[in-house]
């Protein structure tokens, strides 16, 4: 289970792995995540695709 922590603060910022795939994509801090063992923001997407390849992955882990 991936442990997700919504964003705080002021302003807007980008959401990381949009940025890593070279889409610039800038929300209201308020609607961005953080997630425990990954580094920056991730806009509602992101968090969605993320917590699905965690969860594909912690299946096939476990045989
Ligand atoms: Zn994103």
């Amino acid at each position: 289970m991936v442990k997700v922590i919504r964003c705080t603060g002021e302003g807007q910022g980008p959401c990381k792995r949009c940025s890593d795939k070279g889409k610039w994509n800038r929300n209201w801090m308020s609607f961005l995540y953080m997630i425990e063992g990954y580094e920056g923001c991730y806009c509602a997407e992101c968090v969605k695709e993320i917590q699905a390849e965690a969860g594909a992955k912690g299946v096939k882990e476990r045989g």
